[in-house]
């Protein structure tokens, strides 16, 4: 269908949520007897690019797991994350806001999530009468001061703070969320798992590496992250190491990615097997992707807003609907708007996103969503592209109908990218001067002017981290 088809078809909406309404009618009032609302399980793998699982059409067998859910769910074709780093991602998955809304636009306790005013998702659900409860390893969010753990009856987190090297294996959150799970009994539950392993330093089982093709488990990159041999700039920026080296280290971020496929299949099986599977929403998302030599970054993210870290898997199994893949933009804003209706949960409070659509007649719908990188830090001050000091000093980025522009600030004036990601999913030919990608740019400097007007003032002075939680944000490179 062309992009002007697109744009004149929302006449079948109407028809469409309608469609949608009568596949989730088993939640509702069909037979006289209102049903219990579902219970949710929500898996998020950390740095997990869309384009590195079979479901998305890669090429290595690394998500048998992933990929059979798939073919029961709805997948989202073209999810976008509203920030590739995690604390930004995970508060607007949890408010259904953009990250400027809710003060979350860094990571640090200044900008945790526990300042900001939206409800959240577990709380919303633990005020339904849900059993909440969440297993994560990432010191962002497991570290108290930064606010994740708002609404959670049981927060667990998994790796011993402190050790340097591997602590988050998703085998270790796998085993607490089987636990978590066997514990919920008949009860209705939101339960969070939040794996990391697809996050530098990447050290994979070695089983899982050796079927990569990298029998030892390892390559320079890691062996220079680990030791601090080289400074994380460096190795971000330079991309200065054999080929075989990168190659190597590409097969290693593959290893955690079948690493964690695996666990996500026993959580998956352990779900169905207890029969839990038939009243139980399942959202698997990643927070953001990762660039593995793409556009200039090496084994990061953070930087830049091209798609190998805005483009996320998002694949959603409602009890009763359908499988289905829906084209078009969404953004991880619209987890929480979609899982208040169709949770039934009391949501009052205005949010950015929008129902996400369960069939595609839905999703003909044409969308923009945008995005916002990470503010400038002095410690990077080599990285290609600098972006400026401060909240608009940031990249930002608007993305509709597969067509994205991205703003990049300069002192002399801001740089202006286009890409047409359907023809060019790689954004190896920049069309910004191409007349109908010009629109967009007011859509963006418009989303711009919305988020500086609605940032909360940040508080003046954050509680510090505490030398467990440093030592395990040093191991995965955030501070020096
Ligand atoms: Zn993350």
């Amino acid at each position: 269908m062309n992009r002007s088809a697109k744009w004149s078809i929302s006449v079948v909406i109407a028809f469409a949520v309608a469609l949608a309404a009568l596949a989730l009618s088993r939640f509702g009032s069909g037979t006289g007897t209102p049903t219990a609302p579902p219970s949710l399980l929500l898996i998020v793998v950390d740095t997990l690019r869309a384009d590195h699982l079979g479901l998305y059409g890669y090429d290595r067998q690394i998500s048998a797991n992933l990929d059979r859910f798939a073919t029961a769910a709805v997948v989202y074709e073209d999810a976008i994350t509203p920030a590739p780093f995690t604390m930004p991602a995970m508060a607007a998955l949890f408010t259904g806001l953009y990250p400027d809304r809710t003060g979350v636009t860094n990571h640090s306790p200044r900008h945790g999530l526990g300042r900001a005013t939206a409800t959240t998702l577990a709380e919303l659900t633990g005020a339904a009468g849900y059993r909440t409860a969440a297993v994560v390893s990432n010191p962002w969010l497991s570290n108290r001061s930064m606010g994740f753990d708002r609404g959670f009856e049981s927060y667990l987190v998994r790796g011993p703070d402190g050790e340097r090297s591997r602590d988050f294996s998703a085998a270790l959150i796998a085993e607490a969320a089987l636990g978590l799970l066997a514990d919920m009994g008949e009860d209705p539950f939101f339960l969070w798992i939040h794996m990391l392993d697809p996050h530098m330093p990447y050290q994979p089982p070695a089983a899982a590496a050796a079927r990569m093709g990298n029998p030892s488990a390892s390559s320079a990159v890691v062996r220079d992250f680990v030791s601090e041999a080289r400074n994380k700039q460096d190795i971000y920026f330079s991309g200065d190491y054999p080929p075989a080296e990168i190659a190597a280290t590409r097969a290693l971020y593959d290893a955690e990615i079948l690493h964690v496929d695996e666990q996500v299949g026993r959580i998956l099986a352990a779900l169905d097997e207890s029969g839990r599977g038939n009243d139980t929403i399942v959202v698997f998302a990643a927070d953001h992707g990762e660039s593995l030599g793409d556009h200039g970054l090496y084994f990061a993210h953070d930087f830049t807003l091209y798609d190998e870290l805005l483009h996320v898997p998002l694949v959603v199994r409602v009890p009763g609907v359908a499988p289905a893949r829906i084209g078009g933009e969404v953004s991880l804003i619209d987890v929480l708007p979609s899982l208040c209706e169709w949770m039934r949960l009391s949501c009052a409070e205005p949010m950015d996103g929008r129902l996400l659509p369960l069939s595609p007649l839905q999703g003909e719908e044409v969308r923009t969503v945008f995005a916002a990188s990470v503010p400038y830090r002095k410690r990077y001050d080599r990285a290609p592209r600098l972006s400026l000091p401060g909240p608009d000093g940031r990249w930002t980025m608007a993305r509709s109908n597969g067509l994205k522009v991205i703003r990049i600030p300069r002192p002399q004036g801001p740089l202006w990218e286009a890409y047409d990601t359907d023809r060019d999913p790689g954004e190896a030919t920049d069309i910004a001067s191409r007349e109908d990608l010009m629109a967009m740019r007011p859509a963006l400097t418009s989303w711009m002017a919305q988020m500086k007007a609605s940032r909360p003032p940040e508080t003046a002075a954050p509680p510090p981290l505490g030398k467990a939680t440093r030592e395990r944000l040093r191991a995965l490179g955030y501070l020096r």
